[in-house]
């Protein structure tokens, strides 16, 4: 009876222990199923790559970069390695863009990467007033408002205080964003330490504001002249809170540029999170002429970012601010 009980019971182990094996090479052999499915994914994008002609290096620095899409893209439209590389190579490669670049590449054959990933970035493969985007001004400093991105009419500024007059070029008070106004009180401050006076002309202005002064222009010059120097509404810096239009106080000149206060801000107003807005030589991107005498505030990162790496605000806000 014991035999039969004890010879029952190793029955019983011997089966248990076939039955747990069995499962046991069951689960290995699902995972590694699993494990040899991904790599098999892996190893035919890498293929295609290679096949298509990139190293297993450059494979893998596209595979790191760009979408899956993307990748399809490029194969299938049999895009140029040397374009695609450099492109993606370039600092500020944007990969929701890319379809964008080559478009833009095909319009301009002869262009740099370099620039083709700059004009990109910056919207200029549209048409200035005919790409309108809403502004998200829940960037607050970072807030972008130029002749893509709008601000519309409902915007009435951002965290706006009184400004004293004192820093007025018409002695009457006017409005700025609170921290902008902080931080170009430090910048006047250090300034006059050194002897330098400037004063705002222009800070804040609203929509309505922006209306009269935009048609007033049009008015004097005509709608293709005003659109060189003045915003329309909606679409200025100005409604913002955050920039400012300067003037001498020392040298009794309209020439901004060649006042000792520029060449001073050339070398300091990053320091205080100011940049120079519409460069010179950047018309064709900002859509404004050269104006020497127009500081944005966006914050020391920003503009300590933008004066080390000379790039426009809007290259700036593309890749850094847009999308985070
Ligand atoms: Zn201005």
């Amino acid at each position: 009876m014991n035999k039969l009980i004890r010879g029952f019971i190793i029955v019983l182990v011997i089966t248990f222990i076939i039955v747990s094996i069995f499962y046991v090479i069951k689960i290995l052999d699902n995972s590694s199923e699993e494990i040899d499915n991904v790599s098999t994914l892996k190893e035919e994008k890498e293929d295609q790559l290679v096949t298509y002609g990139f190293t297993e290096d450059e494979s893998n620095l596209i595979k790191s970069k760009l979408s899956d899409d993307n990748i399809k893209l490029i194969i299938n439209n049999k895009y140029d390695k040397s374009l695609v590389l450099g492109l993606i190579n370039n600092d500020y490669y944007i990969d929701s863009n890319l379809q964008r670049y080559f478009n833009y590449s095909n319009n301009n054959s002869d262009m740099k990467n370099n620039d083709i990933i700059k004009n990109v970035n910056s919207n200029i493969d549209n048409e200035f007033y005919n790409y309108d985007i809403q502004s998200d001004t829940s960037k607050g400093i970072l807030m972008i408002a130029n002749k893509f991105y709008k601000l519309g009419s409902d915007f009435d500024g951002y965290d706006l205080v009184d400004v004293p007059a004192k820093y007025s070029q018409y002695n009457t008070s006017f409005k700025l964003n609170k921290e902008a106004y902080e931080h170009f009180v430090e910048m006047w401050n250090d300034a006059n330490a050194v002897g330098l006076d400037f004063r705002v002309y222009s800070g804040y202005r609203s929509y309505d504001l922006q209306t009269k002064l935009y048609n007033n222009y049009v008015n004097r010059d005509g709608k293709e002249e005003a659109d060189t120097y003045s915003a329309r509404a909606g679409y200025s810096e100005h409604q913002t809170g955050l920039a400012v239009d300067l003037k001498s106080r020392t040298m009794n000149t309209d020439y901004f540029e060649k006042t000792d206060e520029f060449a001073w801000l050339q070398d300091n107003a990053h320091k205080y999170g100011f940049i120079l807005r519409y460069n010179l030589g950047q018309e064709y991107l900002t859509g404004y002429m050269y104006e020497p005498w127009h500081y944005r505030y966006c914050g020391v990162e920003c503009a300590t970012y933008i004066y080390e790496h000379k790039i426009n605000f809007e290259e700036y806000y593309e890749y850094f601010v847009k999308n985070k």
